[in-house]
């Protein structure tokens, strides 16, 4: 008879993991959490209490066996863990630094009804970095099936479709516009959070599959969408929405006056953030303003911060409650002297008369009932406008769609604001035999909803790649 498995008992805390302190990591750019050790993840593995429905797996967007892999992990099993990962996440070591994972895998876990949930997120990384110090296996390719796919964009819905059609046996050749392959996870999280060296090397590894990445290549002017159908089987588009929005309000074009993509591209892929050994110029520190309360909105602050800035104000509409930040960036920009401007919005941005940013007019928020986002509508407090005075204002309140794929490709729809038209379910859009996926698509901005798009498409495309071969 089969041993009957014993009864875990409920341990409420988690195992923390262990961050460079906030005085030290705020003046430089190397990474703040600095990971499990192996007993570590294997304490905080037996805190699992191996519940049969495992919602912790509902919860990944990309249905990654998290009981599963963490059960490995307690009994010691670390390639096993990894192996088990990968077969639904071939990035593990980026998911598991960037995912929103209380909103995914750690949301309903039943510790969390109790204490705090398993920190699933914590041990996915874990098992990353144990593979990239100890070996990465790839996994293995099907027999060439002659098929071709032209995939557009290479952040992490492309990179995702690349390695699942790869195994498959198709020929993958992804375009990128700009000089380093990994879209926002090199131009936009900054370095403090993801390391570029880590993303270098899980694309590294999708190149070592077979994968061809072509740099410099902006579709829509190198090549048209039906250009790359004439050497491709089918295409997938991914190219992201990276067009900034601003607020509309006076003021916007006084110098100093940032999008957050282009502040934190600047930091990032043109590696301000290493001057002077790199000579990208940014304005000196000062006193800044980001508006915003997202994770770009708290790179932006961070990296100010680390920049040299002398005091970085983040102004949010709302309240804390309802941040849209992963909780860690929140924690972590308070804890190295972020100043959190609550309920508050800019009206205009004042200037000097060298056309120099000198001040932001804000107005008091109240909250008044739920939106369509479910949130709390913020409304202005009359009469309650009040100047700050900023140097340099970094505007951070989301972005759209660039027109450049839906205006050179005849036959693609997109919606009213500009984002792709897909079916849900297989992510075809209106051309036959292209797909497009993760946040051009229109809906997630997360790096493992683009990376679920991926995953839905690659199966669909496998299908339309197979009977067109017929
Ligand atoms: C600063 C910042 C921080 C974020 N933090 C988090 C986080 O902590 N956790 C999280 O889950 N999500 C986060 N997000 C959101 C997440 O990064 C995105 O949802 C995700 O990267 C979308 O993936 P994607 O593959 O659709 O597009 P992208 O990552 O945007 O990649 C698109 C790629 O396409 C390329 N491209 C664009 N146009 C063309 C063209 N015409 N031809 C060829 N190539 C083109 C771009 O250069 C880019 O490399 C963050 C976003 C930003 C901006």
């Amino acid at each position: 008879m089969a041993k009957k498995p014993e009864k875990q008992t409920l341990k409420p805390d988690r195992i923390p993991m262990l961050e460079r302190p906030p005085e030290k990591r705020a003046a430089d750019f190397l990474e703040v959490p600095l990971g499990y050790t192996v007993n570590q993840a294997k304490d905080e593995a037996s805190r699992c209490l191996s519940c049969k429905n495992r919602p912790c797996k509902d919860g990944c967007p990309v249905g990654i066996d998290c009981g599963g892999f963490v059960a490995r992990v307690s009994e010691g099993d670390f390639a096993g863990a990894v192996k088990l990962v990968k077969e639904k996440n071939l990035l593990p070591a980026i998911t598991g630094r960037v995912c929103p994972q209380i909103d995914q895998c750690e949301g309903p876990c039943l510790i969390g009804k109790k204490g705090e949930s398993l920190g699933i997120g914590n041990l996915e990384r874990f098992v990353a970095d144990w593979e990239r110090e100890h070996g990465v296996v790839l996994p293995d390719k099907a027999a060439p099936t002659g098929m071709s796919v032209g995939i557009v964009g290479s952040g992490p819905a492309g990179l995702t479709v690349a390695a699942d059609l790869v195994q498959l046996g198709h020929h993958i050749v992804i375009y990128e516009a700009l000089h380093e392959p990994g879209g926002v996870l090199v131009y936009g999280i900054p370095e403090f959070r993801l390391p570029k060296a880590i993303v270098a090397e899980q694309i590294g590894s999708l190149q070592d599959l077979g994968i061809e990445i072509r740099l410099n290549q902006v579709i829509g002017k190198t090549f048209t969408i039906d250009e790359l159908l004439l050497v491709h089987d089918a295409v997938f588009i991914c190219v992201g929405a990276g067009a900034p929005i601003f607020m509309g309000i006076p003021g916007e074009n006084f110098i100093g006056v940032y999008s957050a993509n282009e502040y934190l591209t600047r930091s990032n892929l043109m590696r301000a953030c290493y001057f002077p050994e790199w000579d990208t110029p940014m304005l000196p520190g000062g006193k800044i303003a980001v508006i915003g309360g997202g994770n770009v909105a708290m790179d932006g602050a961070r990296t100010a911060l680390r920049l040299g800035a002398e005091e970085v104000s983040l102004v949010y509409r709302r309240s804390l409650e309802e941040m849209p930040a992963r909780a860690e960036e929140v924690r972590h920009a308070r804890e190295e002297g972020i100043r959190l401007m609550l309920l508050a919005a800019p009206t205009r941005i004042l200037g000097d008369s060298s056309g120099h940013v000198s001040a932001i007019e804000l107005v008091r928020m109240a909250l008044g009932e739920p939106d369509a986002s479910g949130r709390r509508r913020p409304v202005p407090v009359e009469g309650s406008n009040h100047a700050l005075a900023v140097d340099t204002v970094i505007v951070a309140i989301g972005q759209q769609p660039n027109a450049m794929i839906a205006s050179t490709t005849p036959g693609l729809e997109v919606d009213r604001r500009g984002y792709i038209a897909v079916d849900k379910k297989t992510m075809a859009t209106t051309r036959d035999g292209v797909y497009a996926g993760g946040d051009i698509a229109g809906w997630g901005a997360s790096v493992i909803r683009a990376m679920g798009d991926g995953r839905k498409a690659a199966t669909a495309m496998h299908q339309y790649l197979m009977s067109k071969k017929e």
